[in-house]
Formats: C-alpha cells, sequence, structure tokens
C-alpha cells in the first residue's frame, strides 16, 4: 500500500522535500470495518491549507502522516454490513491505494447513475460548495449579476452555471483564451475575463456596469480587490477561497487576514454611517457620559495653516502622520 506522508511543512510551494513516501501492507479489515481500493483522489486547493501548522475549520495534517485527502473507490474487504465487498464509496481516505475505514463520512454512490469521478465533482464537495456557496451565502436573487472567480475551475464552473440556471447575468474570471473561451461557449456564462491578458477592473466596469450583486471568490488577492471595487448596494461577497495566497511566503498585497470570514462563517458586509442618523443623538448623549466620566478619551490631531493646506493635510492619513482625529485649524 502505498502511501504518501507528509514529511514537513512547506514554505511557499510544497515542493518534492515536503513528502515522504511510505509502503505498507494491505490492511486487513476489522471487525466493523472494511478496506477501500482508491480509484480516484481529489485534488483539492485546500490541500495547501491543511499542510500548515495552526488552527483552521480542520486541524492540520500532522507531520508523518498519510496526506488527507477525499476519494473515491471500491471496497474489497469488508466485515461492515453497510460496505459490502465490491460496493463503490467516496469519503477521506487519503493520499494512498488503500484505505481502512468505519465508514465514519463515507457514502455509497452508484457509477452506473454517473460516473465515479462525478461523485468527487459536481456531486461532490466541488458541487456542494458551489451550492451551498452561491444560494444559501450568496442568497442569489433573480436577475442579479453574479461574478466568479477561478470560473473555469472546479467549484468556479459549477457556480456559473447555478447562477445561470437561477436567472443570473453572469461573468467569470479565468487565466487564459482557452478557459474563456469554454465558460462563454460551453457553460453559457454571459462573459468571460482573462485576468492575465485584461486589466480586471476595467473589464468589470465594461461588463457589469450597474455593479456586482453576488462575487463569488475563490482567488483572493488583487482579483478580489477589484471586485470589491465593483460592489452594488447590498451586494454578497462570498469568501470561498484565496488560492492567490495560499502558497505566499510574503505577506500578499491587500487583506490578507479576511480568510478568517471563511473559517468563521462570517459576512464580509459594509456600513454606511450615514444610514444610522435618527439614532445619533442616542448615541451622542451616551457618548457624552462617558467622557464625562474620564471613561472615553478623545484626542485631536490639529494642524494650523491655511484652506491651501488642505491638500497637503489630508496626505497625513494616508502617510499615517496623524494620532487621533486629524483636524486643520484655519488660521489662528
Ligand atoms: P479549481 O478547480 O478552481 O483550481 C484552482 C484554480 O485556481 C486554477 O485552475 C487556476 O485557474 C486558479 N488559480 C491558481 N492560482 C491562481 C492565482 N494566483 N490567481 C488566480 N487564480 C489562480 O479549484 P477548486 O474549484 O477546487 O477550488 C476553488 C476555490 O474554492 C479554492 O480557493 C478552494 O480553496 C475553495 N474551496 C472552498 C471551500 C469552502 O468550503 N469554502 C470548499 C472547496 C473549495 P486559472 O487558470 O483561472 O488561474
Amino acid at each position: 500500500n502505498h502511501q504518501v506522508r507528509l514529511a514537513a511543512r512547506p514554505e511557499g510551494l510544497p515542493t518534492p522535500e515536503v513528502w515522504e513516501h511510505t509502503t505498507e501492507p494491505v490492511p486487513e479489515p476489522a471487525d466493523g470495518r472494511f478496506v477501500v481500493r482508491i480509484t480516484h483522489l481529489s485534488l483539492d486547493p485546500a490541500m495547501r491549507g491543511w499542510m500548515n501548522a495552526g488552527r483552521s475549520y480542520v486541524p492540520p495534517v500532522g507531520v508523518g502522516e498519510v496526506m488527507r485527502a477525499l476519494g473515491a473507490g471500491q471496497v474489497v474487504a469488508s466485515r461492515h454490513p453497510d460496505f459490502p465487498e465490491g460496493a463503490y464509496v467516496t469519503g477521506i481516505f487519503g493520499v494512498q491505494e488503500y484505505a481502512e475505514s468505519d465508514g465514519g463520512g463515507v457514502t455509497v454512490v452508484d457509477p452506473s447513475v454517473v460516473p465515479l469521478p462525478t461523485y468527487l465533482a459536481v456531486l461532490g464537495m466541488t458541487g456542494m460548495t458551489a451550492y451551498f456557496g452561491l444560494l444559501d451565502v450568496g442568497a442569489l436573487r433573480d436577475g442579479e449579476t453574479v461574478v466568479v472567480s477561478g470560473a473555469a475551475g472546479a467549484v468556479g464552473s459549477v457556480v456559473g452555471q447555478l447562477a445561470k440556471l437561477k436567472g443570473a447575468r453572469v461573468i467569470g474570471i479565468a487565466g487564459g483564451a482557452e478557459k474563456c473561451a469554454w465558460i462563454v461557449d460551453e457553460l453559457g456564462f454571459d462573459a468571460a475575463i482573462d485576468y492575465r491578458t485584461e486589466n480586471v477592473g476595467k473589464a468589470l466596469r465594461t461588463h457589469a456596469p450597474d455593479g456586482v450583486d453576488v462575487y463569488f471568490d475563490n482567488v483572493g488577492g488583487e482579483i478580489l480587490d477589484a471586485a470589491l471595487a465593483r460592489l452594488r448596494l447590498g451586494a454578497r461577497v462570498v469568501i470561498c477561497g484565496a488560492i492567490s495566497t495560499y502558497n505566499a511566503t510574503e505577506r500578499p498585497a491587500g487583506p490578507v487576514n479576511y480568510m478568517s470570514l471563511l473559517v468563521n462563517r462570517a459576512r464580509m458586509e459594509g456600513f454606511v454611517v450615514f444610514d444610522y442618523a435618527d439614532r445619533y443623538a442616542d448615541a451622542a448623549v451616551e457618548l457624552g457620559g462617558w467622557l464625562r466620566e474620564g471613561r472615553l478619551r478623545s484626542r485631536e490631531d490639529v494642524v494650523r495653516g491655511g484652506v491651501a493646506d488642505f491638500p497637503d493635510t489630508l496626505l497625513r492619513l494616508f502617510r499615517g502622520e496623524n494620532t487621533g482625529k486629524l483636524i486643520l485649524q484655519i488660521g489662528e
């Protein structure tokens, strides 16, 4: 039983040195267990995250452990009534030829209905991700404009199609002319943006002139930032993944900690203080009370000058030269 184990935690792209290959005898099933010969391994960007130490939505793969992976295969030996010999199954079997299992998280599938690999794609985690991500988290409504990155990938291509099914206008962002042609010509996306040759921000302005209702993000980084700049009022940003950052050895430009939204199933949502105008007075009473009691301090950074100093004073904000509330005091 050939197995691939995590030998060391990678820095950047996982190089060959981070893996260790081992061989063990094919396992014999204990009572209540069965053995699967794995025929299909699912390759997922999330694997890169599983290789990192630290807290996430699942524990990391331990150094020395068989690498975690979803897979499909056939039961070749069984002492479990629900998973008889010959049954086809999917589950988290790891990167190895044979896996022993007690059936936890394992699903029996029927390859005469759809081919086995499809159970790892649209009918597997990929499809579930696209479905719940778009329809539940994204709360897609009829007639809306959807933008999806990684659009020619596993999840992204399903997202775009589901959105079309639901009557949305769909723009996909993908790398390369071929992928872009595929999602438009074959999958029925309304438009595609090749982020390798096009300016994504500009292209989004062209293809979504009225803005974006749902942005389904698989890549993070600069593409996320470009999409954020095109949000429509009440838009939903579905943080599904951030592949462009997974192998970064240096802190990527733009937000990085927003992956906490994924881990914490939080929502990216904005607000504008003006919307709270009818509650300003109440807030002021409360804040004033805390100031009076000394439980709250206000610091103003006052710059003296003239109106002509405004442009330069404003730049202090972007240079981080102010402490507290920056104020330009005009004249004496
Ligand atoms: P994909 O099939 O989309 O494969 C990855 C694709 O990402 C590549 O094909 C490539 O397409 C694109 N890509 C790679 N590097 C970059 C980069 N630097 N910038 C932009 N795009 C890049 O994988 P999946 O569909 O399985 O996963 C898509 C995303 O969904 C991932 O971020 C993954 O982590 C996430 N995910 C999240 C889940 C969740 O529960 N939140 C569950 C499953 C997946 P191209 O040629 O277009 O660049």
